[in-house]
């Protein structure tokens, strides 16, 4: 089973220091949630952990092993992959045509049309994998946010996922799109792959996560089991003050 650490993980902007020494290890097949208020620093980790920023200092280790990403196409290669808060996808363009983007010229040559073939039906499995009920051919324009969230979901499963990370991905869901990217979620779990799940709606993550590590200040406060932690005590945990205290 593979596991993600980040160790002791210091990054600042212009001087300004944002993540302090944060600890964080996932392992494949659990669903973990990043848990603090806006602003605690969840989404500059999981931009430092994927190489879209260059930590100041610390390590991450993928099975034990230092990575250096210069970039997310690196973290990609290694098999950790990011469904950002504002997705990533071009509207003007149909659901196929954003699965195959990144594809070097696939429609061009002769022999790019036999291998667009192969992908267009890896394409359209990936679309029944997910459960997205809609031909490729639709240009995402048409697609709700619960349905973008599926094509977001479906383009980091092309290449060979291992973690895969969830930005706040339910802000905009309906209850029933919430409950098919639940569904979607637990299908990844018991493939192995390991889910860093941002948000922080604790009802949320009662129902998915199985652990949580809470963000203050930049800072690591703790790593929880959500079966044994009580609500409160993360309230209190996240906020930094006792929850009594809460609305003074
Ligand atoms: P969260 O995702 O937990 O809401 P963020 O990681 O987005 O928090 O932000 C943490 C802090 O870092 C905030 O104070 C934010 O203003 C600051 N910050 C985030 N990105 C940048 C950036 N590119 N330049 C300067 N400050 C930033
Ligand atoms: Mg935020
Ligand atoms: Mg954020």
């Amino acid at each position: 089973m593979s596991r993600l650490e980040m160790r002791a993980i210091e990054k600042g902007f212009s001087g300004v220091p944002i993540l302090r020494k944060v600890d964080l290890t996932v392992e494949g097949g659990e669903v973990h949630a990043l848990l603090g208020e806006n602003g605690a620093g969840k989404s500059t980790l999981m931009k430092t952990l994927t190489g879209i920023y260059r930590a100041d200092s610390g390590e991450i280790l993928l099975d034990g092993v230092p990575q250096n990403f210069h970039s997310i196409l690196d973290s990609r290669k290694a098999g950790i992959n990011i469904i950002h808060q504002e997705l990533n996808l071009f509207s003007n363009l149909s659901i196929e045509e954003n699965l195959l983007i990144g594809y070097e010229q696939p429609f061009r040559t002769a022999v790019g049309w036999i291998r667009s073939r192969k992908l267009r039906e890896q394409t359209r499995e990936l679309l029944q994998l997910v459960g997205l009920s809609r031909s490729p051919e639709t240009p995402v324009s048409e697609l709700g946010i619960g349905e973008r969230q599926l094509v977001e979901i479906a383009k980091a499963l092309q290449s060979d996922v291992r973690f895969l990370i969830m930005d706040e991905p339910t802000a905009a869901l309906t209850d029933q799109e919430t409950r098919r990217l639940f569904q979607m979620i637990d299908d990844l779990k018991r493939r192995g792959v390991g889910i860093i799940y941002i948000s922080h709606r604790l009802e949320e993550l009662f129902a998915i996560a199985d652990r949580v590590t809470v963000l203050r200040d930049g800072m690591t406060v703790g790593t929880y089991c959500m079966r044994e932690v009580e609500e409160d005590v993360l309230v209190e945990r996240m906020v930094g003050r006792s929850v009594e205290n809460r609305y003074p």
